[in-house]
Order: C-alpha cells, then structure tokens, then sequence
C-alpha cells in the first residue's frame, strides 16, 4: 500500500482571495517520494476544483496512484447525517450538501444554510458563528453558548484526539473550520462521482482505487517544522504534503488501519511520531535523490522482458507480399518458404582440376590410360570412359559417366597417353556429390527470413529467380518539442538540434523499412494531432521522441491517452523511462524517450523486434557475448541497465558518463553491456554481456 504522489489541499469557505497570493485561502501543494513541488494559490474554490480535478486526472493517466488529503472535516458528529438525509453515510450527506450550497466566486449561502439546518433540530441546533457583522442570519446564533439542546455531540471522536481540533459547528471567528466544511463536502461529492470507482475515501471506503481522498488536519507536526514560505497555509501545505509522500508502504499500511467509523479519522492521527520521522527535512533524506530513474515506492514498474513479451503477443504483421528479383531481394523479408528448384550441385562434379577414373585406388604406384577427350565446366564429356581409364577434368566439370574419383593434377605425371599416379586414393575423393548441398524439392530457406547477401547466393544456387517478400514497412518517424531545431538551422540559446531524427531514420533504413521523415511536431497538441491523423495515413508505425512521459508538455502521452489505446509503461530499465505505446487511427505509435541516448536504446531494445515483427519477420533476439569488464560497478536491483561500450584489449568498456543526454558517447560505443535486472557488483574482470550495435542490425 502506498502512493505515488500526495496532494496536501487547505480549503477555504470564504469568497475569491484577489490575484496575489494570500493567507487564509486555497493552497494545493503536490509531493512525491518526499519531495514537494512549489506550493500554488488558489484564488477561489471554482478555480481550485478544477485544478484538482484535472491534476487528478493527469496522475490518473500517467499511472500514478494519487492521495489527496483535505483538510475539511469529511463528516460531522454522530447523528448529524441521519437527522439529515435519514442515513448515517457520511457520503450521502456529501451529496445533500451538494445539491443545497450555492457558491459563486463572490457569494456563498453557507450561513444561510446553516441556520435553516438548525431549524430542523432541537433547541437552537447545533451551528453557530454568524460571521457577518452587521446582519443576522436567521436562526443562526452569533456564540456557541446562545446554543441549547440540539443533542448533538459538540465534537467528533477524531476531533477530540486531535490536539487542538476545532468543532465543525462553529462557522467564523479565527480557526473556526465550519465554513470550509460546508463550502467543501459539495466539491468533495463532485470529485467522488466525477472519477467514480477509481475514486474511493478514506477510512469509509477502502483505500484501494487509483485515487484515495482523505481528510488531514495541520496541527499534526510541531509548528517549528513549516519552513521555507513567508504564508503558513502555503508551508503547511508543503510540510504534509512532503511527509506523507515521504512514508514507506509499510508505513501507509500503519497509517491507513483505523476501525472506520462513520464520523471518519484524520490521516495521520495517533502516527505523529511517525509523521515527524517522514517529515524532519534535515535528517531524513528523500530516498535516492541523486538518482533520478530511482523507481518511487509502490509504482509499477514492467521488466524488459514483460514488456518485448507483450509486444509480441500484441503485435501481428501487416504488411501485404510481392515477389520480386532475387537482386532486389537483400533486406527483404520472405513471405514464405523458398524449396530448392533444383539440387545443388545439379550433378557430382569435379572439386580440382585432375584427371578423372574409376575408384578406388589401391597402395602404391599406377599407370592408367589417358581416354581422348575432356570434361570441363559446362562443357561435359560425352560417353563413357571405359574402365581402367583416367580422363581430363577441370574444376566443376560434371563426373564423366564411368568414372567416380579424381586426382588432383598437382600429384600426376603425364604425358599424351598415360598417367601416372601414387595410391592409394579413396572411391569418390575429390568428387562432389549431386545435391550434397541442397537437393531438389527440400527447404532451403524459412519464411519470416530477412535476406542476408550470402541468402541471395544461396537462393540463386538452387534456382531462385523471384523470391515472395512483405511488402517493406513504412515508418514515420517525428520529432517532438518546441526547443527543436533542424541540425544546421539557426538557433537561439533555449533551442538544441534535433538529434534524434536523423539517427531513427538512419536506424529504420539499416533494419530494411521503407522511413517516413514526419519533421519536427511543436508541443501544440491540436498540431500534433493533425501531424499524427496525416502519418497515420501513410505509415504503418510510427516511432516518436519526446513528450512521452506525463508532464505539462508530454503531449504524445496525452493524445494517445485520448484514443484510449494507451499503454504508458514504466519499464524497468536504465536508460529509457519511459515507453509510449499506442495506436493512433490503428496504426502503432511508440513514443519514445526524448533525450537521444535513452531514444536510441529503447529502439534498439524494443522498435528494432516490434518492427520487424511488424514487417513479417521473425522476432529478432540479439546475440551478445560474454566479455570480461574493463570497469567497476555497483548496480542497485530493479531495472536493466544497458551501457555504452566498446572492447579493448579482450574486455568491454564503458562510456565514462551515464548522463542520457550525452549522445556523443553513442558514437564512441560499438554495442552495449547490458546488466541483469538483479543487483551486480562488478568490477574488472567479471564477466558481463556485451551486445555489439550489429546484433542490433545496425
Ligand atoms: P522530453 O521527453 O520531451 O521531455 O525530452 C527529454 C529531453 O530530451 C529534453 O532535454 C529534450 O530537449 C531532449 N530531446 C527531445 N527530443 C530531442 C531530439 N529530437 N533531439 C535531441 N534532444 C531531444
Ligand atoms: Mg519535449
């Protein structure tokens, strides 16, 4: 049990706090693993629901499980809700307050509303605080003690072990928390019905859905602990949103198991010690900060090998076949198998230039016969050399009927009519059999085959003049982000060259597809889209960089997110978080890493077997070898790790730097060692698998 990320929400009853930030109004602040974001003001509740509601949804899409802590008391005390909506589901009461609060940026009916619900108790009923100086509010009594007999309890069992809680019952005057109560429970029921089950809250429902509500409450932590902003809602947003996003699962679990009751619980409460252990900014680093491919708790994260798994099952060939000229053919992959039109070698033939006779030879010297006449390549001799004798034969000559065994001229003496020669010499010795290579009618080569120069060699040999091949895949390739320059253009200081188009173009010719330049794509998504509808037309699959992850500008993500054939993976591998896969119009998009070394090892890893597959051959798996290190390293278990490498001297070496922007350590690699998922310690001389970039068909 834990989550990815925690956002920490101060709400606020009054109306719209202006422009400039200020205290007693909304402050969000979102957290992950310990690490805060700035805090951000909210000038009314419209602004600020619709903020929560779209920052939810964006954790939502990137797969991020996501607590949102308010702190507005999530229920009244008991028997509040049953007088009320005749239930004691505190979720029910969510829905009354929302179908009777009216809200503008400017005028709310909080007090008005909270007289009329005194009049259904007895006794004056149970709120109080009339906030506006110089106008009652009917039934609305301006102290707590002009109240008489409402039964009701005055606090909640939560409030009572909060140090310092105030009552829900008292709507104005400083700390009173009545008003955000009233002002909140309709926008926590909106939120509740808006993501539906991936929604539950806390502790009345299960915290099990991809988003948890809770209520929090900022007296928990010692108050020397709000630091670093001028505004105490924006520090204590801060504060609890950077502790509870600091916790480990084990420490949710504890923080999560309370009995629920329908008066609910403050998250956190009766775990301060805890809190303040997760909170002390000096003496509790956030875990592997220095490392930031460091996999946050609780995530999900996909091996390599699930993720090539589930491609492959995913993905099936679409390309449609042609025959064409076995020349055309290198690259291309078979449609089907190749049979041998014919045997190879069609006859047994000669393998030297000799004579040829009879076999075997028995020990010792001979003198045999010359027969008049000659066999040489493409010109056989015709008849039978009679028994006894030898013939003339050149290299390739078909074996003249009568005869079996050559001798190689070097071992012969000669002259016009005889030769002579040592034994002995074994029945058919330098002789090749007819089809001792490939016979007639058999397989030669498998279909899903991508055609080799030698496969062309071999394919002529038995015959094969047109060979049946898919049609070459075409993928597009685009670029993505406003910083992008084509390489040479001109370009300002905030702007880089686009590097990564020019290398996955040159990749997807080296692998035998047909690639598509699609450009550069700006982070304007309606642009994208179209950029994205014109390339689905005309390719097959398209392979994209930058943009893939879930930021603001991650529109790739975004857009697939919108097909609802998104696959956002987190794969557990270093470089190359993360992986975009969907399908734009039917057509695969992989979204790949922006930064170049990260973009090249997931295509090499992942488009380089997707693609061929895609094309109709076979699933690509490359050959690595086991080469002694010429580095140390201390790997942490979890992810692969693929680094830049090169041999020298018999063992691989690495790239000096890990850095994934640093594409100039691509060039100076000739392949890659790759480190199991397991922990490692290496140092030189331990054995590791280095893949050279040519298993990678570069
Ligand atoms: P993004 O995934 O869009 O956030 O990009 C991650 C990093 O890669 C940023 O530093 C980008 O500027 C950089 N980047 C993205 N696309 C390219 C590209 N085509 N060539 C070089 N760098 C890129
Ligand atoms: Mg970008």
């Amino acid at each position: 049990m834990s989550f990815d990320t925690v956002i920490m929400v101060d709400w606020s009853g009054g109306n719209d706090r202006g422009a400039t930030p200020k205290k007693d109004a909304i402050w969000t602040c979102i957290a992950r693993a310990g690490q805060a974001e700035p805090p951000l003001y909210h000038r009314n509740r419209q602004i600020a629901e619709t903020y929560l509601q779209d920052t939810l949804t964006a954790e939502q899409t990137a797969g991020r499980r996501t607590l949102a802590a308010f702190d507005l008391c999530f229920a009244y005390p008991a028997g509040f809700a049953e007088k009320l909506t005749g239930s004691d589901d505190p979720l029910a009461l969510w829905d009354w307050f929302a179908a009777r609060v009216t809200d503008t940026p400017g005028l709310n009916n909080r007090f008005d509303l909270a007289g009329q619900i005194n009049t259904q108790f007895p006794g004056i009923g149970p709120f109080w605080g009339n906030g506006r100086p110089n106008h009652d509010v009917p039934h609305l009594p301006r102290k707590g003690r002009d109240r008489t007999g409402h039964d009701l309890p005055e606090h909640r069992a939560t409030d009572l072990a909060a140090p310092g809680a105030f009552s829900p019952w008292q709507l104005s005057g400083a700390g009173a928390v009545g008003g955000q109560v009233i002002m909140g429970l309709p926008m926590l029921s909106r939120l509740r019905h808006h993501f539906g089950a991936a929604l539950s809250v806390w502790p009345f429902e299960a915290p099990a859905a991809d988003i948890v509500l809770a209520e929090s409450y900022f007296s928990l932590l010692p108050a020397s602990y709000l630091t670093g902003h001028a505004i105490r809602d924006a520090a204590q947003v801060a504060l609890y949103a950077r502790a509870f996003s600091a916790l480990t699962p084990n420490q949710w679990q504890t923080v999560l198991d309370v009995v629920p009751t329908a008066e609910g619980w403050v998250l956190g409460l009766g775990h301060q010690d805890l809190l303040k252990g997760a909170a002390m900014p000096d003496l509790t680093p956030p875990p592997l900060r220095n490392d930031c491919f460091a996999m946050p708790q609780g995530a999900h994260w996909t091996p390599v090998e699930d993720a090539l798994a589930h491609l492959r099952a995913q993905l099936s060939p679409i390309t449609a076949t042609e025959t064409i000229p076995l020349a055309a053919a290198a690259g291309r992959i078979l449609a089907a198998p190749v049979i041998a039109a014919r045997s190879h070698p069609p006859h047994a033939n000669a393998a030297v230039d000799g004579y040829a006779f009879a076999g075997p030879l028995p020990d010792g010297p001979r003198t045999l016969p010359l027969h008049p006449g000659r066999a040489a390549a493409g010109d056989p001799f015709i008849g039978t050399v009679p028994d006894g004798h030898a013939l003339r034969i050149l290299t390739g000559a078909n074996i003249p009927d009568g005869t079996d065994t050559v001798v190689l001229q070097e071992d012969t003496a000669a002259n016009d009519t005889h030769i002579a020669l040592h034994g002995p010499l074994k029945q058919r010795a330098n002789a090749r059999k007819a089809g001792e290579d490939m016979t007639a009618g058999s397989d030669v080569l498998p279909a899903q085959r991508r055609l080799t120069p030698a496969d062309l060699a071999t394919l002529a040999a038995c015959g094969t003049g047109q060979v049946a091949v898919h049609k070459r895949l075409r993928v597009g390739v685009l670029s993505t982000g406003d910083e992008l320059r084509a390489p040479g253009a001109p370009a300002t200081d905030g702007q880089i060259f686009d590097a990564n188009r020019a290398m996955l173009l040159a990749d997807i010719g080296r692998w035998g597809h047909a690639a598509i330049d699609l450009g550069i794509a700006p982070d304007d998504r309606p642009k994208l889209r179209t950029i994205l509808d014109d390339a689905a037309d005309r390719c097959d699959a398209i392979l994209t960089s930058g943009g893939a992850s879930a930021g603001d500008e991650d529109h790739m993500s975004a857009l697939l997110q919108g097909t609802g054939t998104l696959a956002l993976w987190r794969i557990a591998m270093k470089p190359g978080r993360p992986l975009a896969l969907g399908l734009w119009q039917n057509t695969p998009v992989f979204g790949l890493p922006g930064n170049p070394v990260a973009a090249q090892v997931c295509a090499l890893v992942f488009a380089h077997p997707a693609l061929a597959h895609l094309a109709g051959a076979q699933w690509p798996t490359p050959q690595g070898f086991s080469l002694p290190a010429a580095f140390s390293k201390s790997k942490k278990a979890g992810r692969r790790e693929y680094l830049r490498a090169r041999i020298t001297d018999g063992a691989a070496e690495v790239f000096p730097s890990e850095g994934s922007g640093r594409v100039s350590g691509l060039s100076w690699a000739t392949g890659l060692v790759v480190l199991p998922d397991a922990a490692a310690q290496i140092t030189p001389g331990t054995p590791v698998t280095y893949i050279p970039f040519a298993s990678f068909d570069l």
